[in-house]
């Protein structure tokens, strides 16, 4: 499974199981927006959807660029998440579609 690299969480990759730093990007579609992944070693792409029924109180992961945050949901708007991160006790904005139920 997951396990931590510095900041960041690493995961496998869902085909040669190298597991990587992968943040993803937004990948905008017509009907639902995903979130894209490219394994560095083996080039395989793979997405998931964007969480679409976050509440207040869920737990989440968020892949920001300069660290992995685990955190629970206080407040939910269209675009944005603000999480209170549960390490620092820090109450932040990310962008929606980096958070992963957790
Ligand atoms: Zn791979």
């Amino acid at each position: 499974m997951s396990r931590s690299a510095g900041a960041h969480t690493a995961d496998p990759c869902p085909r040669c199981l190298v597991e990587e730093i992968r943040t993803g990007s937004l990948v905008p579609a017509a009907e639902r927006d995903a979130v894209g992944y490219t394994c560095g070693r083996c080039r395989h792409s793979w997405s998931r959807p964007i969480e679409d029924d976050l509440d207040v109180y869920d737990i989440v992961r968020a892949d920001l660029p300069e660290r992995t945050l685990y955190g629970t949901v206080r407040q939910v708007e269209d675009d944005r998440v603000q999480v209170l991160d549960t390490n620092s006790g820090r109450l932040l904005w990310v962008e929606r579609w980096r958070a992963v139920l957790y």
